[in-house]
């Protein structure tokens, strides 16, 4: 493992809901300020059954601060039909995070197995300006995040930062930018310098202030581990600390690009959901502490 800078403090911590998918929102939000937790990333599906703005003003009022909404996105579709649908879908997760109070929509951008690759990156460009009127009009950021490419067939037709980067710098939005996932991106050769890109890019307009610690348009950091080896492709992510990632290093480079954001727990495992949620969410804090 590489040097590691100082673990991230508590006011730095924040994890998504769907970490602790078993729990109602109220109860995660109970259980996240207990153990000193200062932000909460919600899962469209905590909020089923529940007014978004009421659902905000709980959680400001438990002292949390409310670091984005997930998720947007799934733009790509081979029908015109598809893609307006799509559209509208994310007209309504922007007006949610804005009643929310979510300064961010996570955008997993979308892939169908009939449309080729470099169609689909077109078409994930497209609906993200169509969005991008009202995402300005109610000051809601949006961050693309690159998927693993096992992906590539149905969740994300980006798949790397680099791509990322390049769809925010043509959208050439300050609303725009990139959330940067350990577990999507690890591998990859280029990650260092695409992670300096994406800290330098838009030709120095400010990211929305909304957004704490976010740099040039990187919007989001997401950690988790990959265990080795995986046993399911979309829920067995491990706790920090239990993978092959150097998570540390990974958090060097997103600090030295300029961003001191959230550092956002997002761990889907069907083990972990299993367990004693209370007990989980202590171990989570304790995996900051010695593996981030
Ligand atoms: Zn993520």
């Amino acid at each position: 493992m590489s040097d590691r800078p100082i673990a991230p403090g508590r006011d730095r911590i924040c994890i998504h809901t769907a970490t602790n998918r078993p729990l109602p929102l109220e109860i995660a939000v109970e259980e996240y300020v207990r153990v000193g937790v200062s932000g909460i990333t919600v899962w469209r599906d905590a909020l089923t059954g529940r007014e978004p703005g009421r659902a905000g003003d709980l959680i400001r009022a438990a002292g949390l601060e409310v670091v984005s909404l997930c998720r947007g996105g799934f733009f790509v579709s081979p029908t015109e039909e598809g893609r307006a649908a799509a559209v509208e879908e994310n007209r309504t997760v922007v007006r949610e995070a804005a009643a929310l109070g979510a300064p961010l929509v996570v955008l997993v951008c979308g892939a169908d197995p009939g449309v080729p690759l470099p169609l689909a990156r077109d078409q994930i460009r497209d609906g993200i300006e169509r969005v991008l009127p009202l995402a300005e009009e109610l000051g809601v950021a949006l961050a693309i995040e690159p998927l693993h490419p096992m992906y590539a067939d149905t969740r994300s037709a980006v798949t790397d930062l680099a791509t990322a980067n390049s769809l925010a710098e043509q959208i050439a939005s300050p609303w725009v930018g990139v959330a940067v996932d350990v577990y999507h991106l690890w591998f990859d050769p280029n990650l260092e310098r695409e992670i300096a890109r994406a800290g330098r890019a838009r030709g120095g307009a400010e990211p929305p202030a909304a957004i704490r610690g976010a740099a040039g348009s990187i919007f989001a950091f997401h950690v988790c581990d990959w265990r080795s080896p995986t046993r399911d492709l979309l829920t067995d992510r491990g706790l920090m600390g239990e993978g092959c990632i150097d998570i540390p290093r990974i958090r060097g480079w997103v600090e030295s690009a300029g961003f001191s954001g959230f550092v956002e727990a997002e761990i889907f495992s069907t083990e972990y959901w299993a367990m004693d949620q209370r007990t989980y969410i202590e171990r989570i804090v304790d995996a900051y502490e010695a593996h981030v």
